[in-house]
């Protein structure tokens, strides 16, 4: 399979998490570190300059609540007379497309953003935004990261401590309840699930939840050990989405089509437990990671989840490494 970022960063958005996969498909196999930090980086660079012309699609949900998509993770809009808040912060490359949206919404400013975790997909627009007059609220380990350097072993890659204007200011570490447009915002720690700083939050009023990216809607997630994550607790966030969701639930994954529901998400819980059981299975007969991904044991869902640039051995990969 071909390299075709290009494609697949139009076609969903980018997502950091994919470098280690694109790496190993472009060669068809693992580079070497050296490899990989050199792609890495050109990729940086290829997703900076393509978060600058991406298009961003305004999708209008329940009552004063919206979904940008196209730079980054999904970003959720609350308007009102208290003015914007958003859930995460998408690509600073989008700044002039992102104000262009939220100018469509309405002419409040921007006074609230929500990190749902550090990853720089969601927390890139932080400072921007801090700018513009928004206070930055997250989980306190999200702050702790982004106020470090950080290394993602899975990608070979170190980002560097975010500037001042980018960090946190109103951190919690359990529960935390926002007021604000007339709107109450319940926001939760999941505990360790896609890094170790991942929150839900959810509009309580107009029922809609935004779930960070403890949720992939239709494509195998990045589960990111490096800093906190592992399949055991992505499922644990995912079983913590089913748990806190109805039928009625409108669901904003991070990545993925950007209004789901809780349907899609069962579908997206139960492939991550099926996965998990067969590669455990693998791994208690003592096979080699190797060995695993040759064994493919992600086979009955590649069709529907293997589409993105999480592959299929990827994947198996991410879900050896906590089998
Ligand atoms: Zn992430």
């Amino acid at each position: 399979m071909a390299l075709a970022p290009q494609h697949s960063l139009t076609r969903r958005g980018f997502c950091l998490c994919c470098v280690g996969s694109a790496t190993f498909a472009a060669t068809g196999g693992w580079l070497t570190p050296g490899q990989v930090f050199a792609e890495a980086r050109a990729l940086v660079g290829l997703i900076r300059s393509e978060a600058a012309t991406a298009q961003i699609k305004v999708h209008k949900l329940r009552d004063n609540v919206s979904v940008l998509e196209g730079s980054g993770g999904n970003v959720a809009v609350l308007t009102g007379p208290d003015g914007k808040l958003l859930v995460d912060a998408g690509i600073t490359a989008s700044r002039p497309r992102i104000a262009e949206a939220l100018a469509s919404l309405s002419a409040d400013p921007i006074r609230r953003l929500i990190n749902t975790h550090w990853h720089f997909d969601h927390a890139d627009g932080n400072a921007w935004l801090h700018d513009e007059g928004a206070t930055i609220i997250a989980h306190e380990n999200t702050r702790r990261r982004l106020a470090m350097a950080q290394r993602v072993d899975d990608w070979d890659f170190n980002f560097p401590a975010s500037p001042t204007a980018a960090i946190p200011t109103e951190v919690f570490a359990s529960e935390q309840t926002v007021k604000v447009n007339g709107s109450t915002l319940a926001l939760k720690y999941y505990g360790p699930a896609h890094t170790d700083g991942d929150i839900s939050v959810a509009f309580t009023d107009a029922d809609i939840l935004h779930t960070g990216d403890t949720y992939w809607n239709g494509i195998y997630p990045f589960i990111d050990y490096s800093t906190g994550g592992s399949i055991k607790g992505a499922i644990r966030a995912a079983d913590a989405n089913l748990a806190a969701t109805t039928d009625k639930t409108i669901i904003v994954p991070g990545h993925g089509q950007p209004v789901s529901n809780r349907s899609e998400l069962k579908d997206f819980r139960d492939m991550l437990v099926a996965i998990l059981e067969s590669v455990a299975t693998l791994k208690e007969q003592g096979r080699s990671l190797d060995e695993t991904i040759a064994a493919k044991p992600t086979s009955a869902y590649d069709a529907k989840w293997g589409q993105f640039l999480i592959d299929p051995a990827f994947f198996t990969q991410l879900v050896y490494e906590g089998a």
